[in-house]
Parts: C-alpha cells; sequence; structure tokens
C-alpha cells in the first residue's frame, strides 16, 4: 500500500519521497489511521520499526492546517539520544511545511530553551526530567492537545513513571495520547489503562533472533578472558562498525581506553558523558569516524545507526527483552549483521532465558587459536597495559580476514565455518 492512500497532506508526502520510503511499515499502517482520526493509541512496537514516524506524520498532518505560535503536541522520550533522533525526523518528515519543532532535554542551558518554548514550537520533543523542570517553572502548555509518551517500557525502567504521570496532569487540554512501548509489563499496561482512553491497538511481533539479516553466536569465555577475547575478535574479524555493550559505566571507559590504546577509534556512550560528549560520540559513529562504540544499555536505546554491521555484547543481560534490545541495532532495514554474545559458565542460565524467548538456541563458537586456559591476568593488564597478543599490538594487529564470525548456517556448534582466521591478510585492520 503506498504512503498516499493513507491520506496524509502531500507536504508529508513530498518528504517521505525524499527519504525513500516506498510504502508504510506495519507499525505505519496500523497506527496512522486511528492517530489521524484523533484516537488513542497503544502500540507495541520496537526501535528499528518505523515507529518515530509512525506518529509522527500523522501528528504533523494535523497540525498542518493549524495557526502557528502554540506548542500543540509532545512528544516524552527516556533518553537525550532518542529525542534528538525524534526531532530530527520531524524535520525531515516536516521539511517542506512551517511546522516547528524544538528539542528540550537535560544538561544543556535551561533560559534558551525557556526563550524557544515561549515562541510556541508546533511539536516539543522532550525528556521527561527537564520537561518538568520547564513545568515547574510556570511554562505553560495549555494548547498541547496531543501526548507521545515514546519507549514507555524504558522510561519505567530509568524510573520516570511519577514523571509521566505529573506531565499528564500539566497538560489540561490533552485530548491524544499515544503509547509506544517494546514490551508490555503490567505496570506499564496499568499505565495505558489508567490514561487512555479507548484507544486502538498496534501490536508488531516482537523483533527476535530470527530477524532478517541477524546471525547470532554465543561465545563461551571465562569473565576473566572476555576483554581477551574481544580484542582477539576485533583484530581478526572484518568489523566495519561494532557496538559493544558492557554492563557499568565504569566497564564502558576501562574498556574503550583499552581498545583506543590498540589503536582502534573507539567512542563511548554512557550517562557519565556529557550531553556534548554524547552527541559527538553518536554522530562520529554515524559517520564512521569511529569503528568501535562501547555504551551501556540505557544510554544506547533508541541508537539509530544504520550501518552497525556488529553488536556484541560483553555480558548477558539478565532480562531477555535487553538482548533483543541489543541485537536490534543491527541488521538495520534488512542490512545484514551479526551479534555476538561473550558467555561466562556463570550466566549460562540468563542465556538460556534468551534463548527460550527468542525460541533459539545459539550456535556456540570456540576459537582454536585463542588461549581459553590463560590465567586471569592482572587487573591492569587486562585494562590495557598488556599489549595485545600475536600481533605486536596497535595497528600492526592488522587483523580483518575475511568477513567472519559464526557460521550463517543454523548448525555449527562448537565453532565451525565463518570464524577469525588469524592467518588472512587483514583487509582492514583497526583504524
Ligand atoms: P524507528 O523505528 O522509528 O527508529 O525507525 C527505524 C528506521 O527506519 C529509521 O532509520 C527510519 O528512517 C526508517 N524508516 C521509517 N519508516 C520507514 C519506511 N516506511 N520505509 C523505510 N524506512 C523507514
Amino acid at each position: 500500500m503506498p504512503f498516499k492512500n493513507l491520506g496524509l497532506h502531500p507536504l508529508l508526502i513530498k518528504a517521505i519521497r525524499e527519504l525513500e520510503y516506498t510504502e508504510p511499515t506495519p507499525v505505519q499502517a496500523g497506527a496512522i489511521p486511528p492517530i489521524l482520526e484523533g484516537r488513542d493509541l497503544l502500540a507495541t512496537a520496537q526501535t528499528g520499526t518505523g515507529k518515530t514516524a509512525a506518529f509522527l506524520l500523522p501528528i504533523l498532518h494535523r497540525l498542518i492546517d493549524q495557526p502557528r505560535g502554540f506548542s500543540r503536541a509532545i512528544i516524552v522520550s527516556p533518553t537525550r539520544e532518542l529525542a534528538e533522533q525524534i526531532e530530527e525526523g520531524c524535520r525531515k518528515l516536516g521539511k517542506h511545511t512551517s511546522l516547528r519543532s524544538t528539542l528540550i532535554v537535560g544538561g544543556k542551558p535551561i533560559q534558551p530553551q525557556e526563550r524557544t518554548l515561549r515562541t510556541g514550537p508546533d511539536v516539543v520533543v522532550a525528556t521527561p526530567g527537564r520537561l518538568l523542570d520547564h513545568m515547574n517553572h510556570n511554562m505553560r502548555f495549555d494548547k498541547v492537545v496531543t501526548l507521545v509518551l515514546d519507549e514507555a517500557d524504558t522510561m519505567l525502567d530509568m524510573g520516570f513513571l511519577p514523571d509521566m504521570k505529573r506531565i499528564i496532569t500539566k497538560l489540561p487540554n490533552l485530548l491524544q495520547t499515544l503509547m509506544f512501548s517494546a514490551t508490555m509489563p503490567p505496570v506499564i499496561a496499568k499505565l495505558a489503562n489508567d490514561i487512555l482512553h479507548k484507544p486502538a491497538s498496534v501490536q508488531i511481533g516482537r523483533r527476535t533472533a530470527t530477524a532478517v539479516g541477524i546471525t547470532q553466536a554465543a561465545y563461551p569465555v571465562p569473565t576473566h578472558l572476555k576483554t581477551s577475547l574481544l580484542r582477539h575478535l576485533l583484530r581478526n574479524t572484518e568489523m566495519p562498525s561494532v557496538l559493544v555493550f558492557v554492563r557499568t559505566k565504569h566497564n564502558a571507559k576501562k574498556l574503550a581506553k583499552v581498545l583506543t590504546t590498540d589503536g582502534f577509534s573507539v567512542a563511548e556512550l554512557h550517562s557519565n558523558r556529557t550531553p556534548a560528549q554524547r552527541t559527538k560520540a553518536m554522530e562520529g559513529f554515524r559517520r564512521g569516524a569511529y569503528q568501535i562504540m562501547v555504551a551501556t544499555n540505557v544510554a544506547s536505546r533508541g541508537l539509530d545507526v544504520d550501518h552497525i554491521t556488529h553488536v556484541i555484547s560483553l555480558d548477558v543481560p539478565d532480562v531477555p527483552e535487553e538482548y533483543v534490545h541489543r541485537i536490534g541495532r543491527t541488521g538495520r532495514a534488512g542490512a545484514e549483521g551479526d551479534a555476538f554474545i561473550l558467555v561466562a559458565r556463570e550466566e549460562e542460565q540468563s542465556l538460556s532465558r534468551i534463548e527460550r524467548q527468542i525460541g533459539q538456541r545459539l550456535p556456540r563458537v570456540t576459537l582454536p587459536e585463542f588461549d581459553y586456559n590463560s590465567p586471569a591476568p592482572k587487573p591492569a593488564a587486562d585494562a590495557g597495559q598488556r599489549r595485545p597478543q600475536g600481533g605486536g599490538g596497535g595497528r600492526q594487529g592488522g587483523g580483518g580476514g575475511a568477513r567472519s564470525g559464526p557460521p550463517r548456517s543454523s548448525g555449527g556448534s562448537g565453532g565451525g565455518g565463518g570464524r577469525p582466521n588469524p592467518n588472512r591478510p587483514g583487509k582492514r585492520g583497526p583504524v
């Protein structure tokens, strides 16, 4: 079905065409009609499904013929990065209209935001804390009729449930609430029940391991050798754009330092970074200036980078959905991507839970050339003091034979085909 069958304004259709969206994604086909009708909506859909345009397009459509000078729609999203992406999407989709949007996020001076808000940008994209700061400083949003709560489950995880409720109480003329969530835990279902009025419902199948284009593998390895195995994989596999997940910001920092010492170009994304640093990291990674992004879960929610070829999890998330979120960062828009997870013996149970959730057992890959029996290195050694094994380190480490990783066929336990080949000449080494 073409977009114009949805009845969207020609100025939006023009932008859609320029973005080369040929037809609506399932969440767009399901969500746009009821939103255009002014109905509330409860959508279960993850990042990567096209959900941002699913709410932006009908919101922009409904605003095009309204007088300017008042904020009429607010989109609340859990992280600065996600809010930035939404606002950027709003500008792109609204490119041929005179609609204005603004970004209201923490970590930036409040006064310029206040001045902008007073001019009444049509769409406000905000993180909850900063939006409430403005609301509590007498900024009124009386003309706001549409509210989007995006990634509601992440907001819940981040402790924003009370903020979401407070925001709603500060919007006296709200007519339409749209709630998007990747998962529907009971608290979110209850919130939806409390705040939504006869919502239309859209459920887009969970993006599971079987999503097209993602090849997954588990690498069993003792915890103390995880960093070494990661470095080995990075040196010996062609990985043009890698997102590495670690559990804590401390580990993210430490690992980024190790990999930088190895000669890789590395960006960090975690909550200890300033907003300017986070933006720089995101943009650099998007542009390809950094080969590796080391990130914690929360900071990377909603990360929308098209070209990520590999997602590597250095730990096994306790919550299976988290794994699905992580691997959703690669293989976007039908592209190919590999997702590796490094699993210590004590994490096998968590991995089993993930496998049950995704309905698939991941092939286990072991690398014959990697020394799994090395003793635990002294903390300093694994923190980057030691030169990489086998390659003299850094740029000489070379690395990068053929695109490799786990076997692409379904079998392959025990590290069969496709494993990194350290003897192949590197097409692409650390940059
Ligand atoms: P989202 O789920 O909103 O994060 O969107 C994921 C990606 O899909 C973004 O890079 C969008 O630009 C892209 N996208 C959104 N809608 C479409 C569409 N109808 N056709 C192709 N790509 C799309």
